[in-house]
């Protein structure tokens, strides 16, 4: 059964189930079926040529499921955009897809005007037209057999580009299909309460709703209200009976900071995913500590090769014999292995750039060929394969580590951040010559971004001038890309055979 059936036989056999609690509504997988087919038969309706994807800007709240569920199900892909993401960026990213209309689930200032915004009264005049036509005994429903499937785009996730613009991930249905096949083998497979703490925008994220929805389980999800206050947050938790925990290792130590956080408040966390970054085993021990009876898994992968492709339970005889963590073992279908700088398989424990082939990996990024051809090529044995920019290694035995980039790509907090995309847009603003943006480490953990600039003549270097900067910054890149120390230097240093001296850069933060 592929998604779409799954999820029906859930809504037809038992309509009241919860399919995701959000802080200020709630949503039935009746609802979930019912909601997204109306919106689907009038996407249908609209007459978009095939393929066109379909921007849906918004947060947690029950709409942002029903439009992503409406467009697969109307057969075009979805592209979710999160409220932290300032309103240039996404006018970018409409200007990409170059969608006639947007669902917009919560307010957007500054829109691009070349799309038609489809509020959410408008969804409810669509939704109000399909209840009176069922009364009149004609559903307003969709053609099921328009939905996404095999080699169709399923969604499109931007992540930050090394250009200065994002770049789109085209996931397909047939993707997605084997990705769960395999992440349903992670749980019970029973009815589950999973975390969701990753904004749509984020494919962490996909773990937690997709997984779910396969499984007929529930979706409890955080906003970001609730991530500022831990009290409340702890409350959504216990009172949602969240099972499965799928977050960042970030956003777990986040919590850990909460005395209160631990299996006496929480009974009902049995298992920890993780994905998206370096799990430590610092954080993992606290993690035992607080909940001895919960499984912890670390997971591996880019969004490029759909959410993850490993998975390894983290288990104490590890901790004491690792330093660094393992992330696991590939899924069936998915093949990984190291390469040394031409591009040459290496031998066991030999590390060298991680290279993905197989049934996830993505179809490449949207309209932009060169990106794609310099990421994803086809093996000799005819498989997709991308070149992940991780370096690491695969142990006879098969269990994959990753230990480091091989470019200027970080991860902060969980945030997936291309330290050229930062140094691009400074380099727009007024008055900046040149910019290199570095990240800012606390016992080798990224706490924060510097940047680096040199300006035009003799530019203003006051706090005024700084505080413009991330202003300006601020309206084209979301607020975790905004670095937070501004220092201006005359010439940048320079190694003995004229590179950048970023070690020395790096002596001045
Ligand atoms: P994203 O596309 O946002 O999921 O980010 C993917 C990148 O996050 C990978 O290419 C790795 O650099 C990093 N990453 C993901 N999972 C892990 C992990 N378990 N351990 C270390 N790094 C990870």
């Amino acid at each position: 059964m592929n998604i779409f059936e799954r999820i029906e036989r859930t809504a037809r056999e038992d309509p009241g189930r919860l399919a995701f609690s959000f802080p200020d509504g709630k949503l039935t997988y009746g609802e979930l079926w019912k909601w997204s087919g109306a919106i689907a038969a009038w996407i249908r309706d609209f007459g978009l040529l095939p393929g066109q994807p379909i921007p849906v800007y918004g947060h947690k709240s029950p709409w942002m499921p029903v439009c992503f569920l409406a467009c697969v199900r109307a057969g075009h892909p979805y592209v979710p955009l999160d409220v932290n993401m300032p309103a240039a960026r996404i006018g970018d990213i409409a200007a990409a897809v170059n969608s006639p209309f947007f669902f917009e689930t919560e307010l957007l200032t500054d829109a691009p005007e070349e799309m038609e915004r489809i509020t959410t009264d408008k969804l409810e005049t669509i939704l109000h037209y399909a209840d009176e036509m069922e009364k009149q005994g004609e559903p307003y429903e969709v053609d099921e057999n328009a939905c996404c499937r095999g080699d169709d785009v399923y969604y499109i996730i931007f992540t930050s580009g090394s250009t200065g613009k994002p770049k789109g991930v085209q996931v397909t249905a047939g993707n997605l299909e084997h990705y769960l096949a395999w992440s349903e083998t992670l749980t019970d497979r029973k009815r589950e309460v999973f975390l969701n703490q990753a904004p749509f925008s984020f494919d962490l994220s996909v773990m937690d709703t997709y997984t779910a929805l396969a499984t007929g389980s529930t979706v409890a999800c955080v906003n970001r209200d609730l991530l500022e206050d831990p009290a409340a947050l702890l409350h959504f938790l216990k009172d949602e009976g969240v099972s499965v925990w799928v977050s960042t290792p970030s956003f777990a130590e986040l919590c850990l900071g909460n005395p209160a956080f631990g299996e006496q408040e929480l009974p009902t966390v049995k298992r920890f995913l993780f994905c998206g970054e370096t799990l430590t085993g610092g954080l993992s021990k606290m993690l035992m500590e607080r909940f001895p009876d919960a499984e912890i898994i670390n997971t591996y992968g880019p969004t490029e090769t759909t959410v993850c492709v490993t998975a390894v339970t983290i288990t104490k005889e590890i901790l004491e014999h690792e330093n660094l963590l393992p992330v696991g073992k590939v899924k069936p279908g998915t093949g990984l292995y190291a390469v040394d700088k031409d591009g040459k398989r290496l031998p066991f424990g030999s590390k060298g750039e991680l290279i993905i082939t197989g049934d996830t990996v993505s179809a490449g990024y949207f309209k932009n060929e060169k990106q794609t051809r310099t990421h994803f090529f086809v093996t000799e044995t005819g498989e997709r394969a991308y070149r992940t920019g991780d370096l690491g290694y695969v142990t006879e035995d098969g269990q994959v580590y990753v230990s480091g980039r091989a470019d200027s790509q970080i991860k902060m907090h969980g945030y997936r951040i291309e330290l050229g995309d930062i140094e691009k847009n400074l380099v727009l603003l007024a008055g900046i010559k040149e910019a290199v943006v570095l990240p800012k480490k606390r016992e080798g953990k990224i706490q924060s971004l510097a940047a680096c600039i040199r300006q035009e003549g003799e530019e203003d270097t006051s706090y005024v001038r700084r505080k413009w900067i991330r202003q300006a910054l601020g309206e084209v890149l979301p607020s975790y890309m905004v670095p937070k120390k501004i220092i201006f230097l005359d010439r940048f240093p320079m190694t003995g055979n004229g590179k950048l001296d970023r070690k020395r850069l790096e002596s001045l933060l």
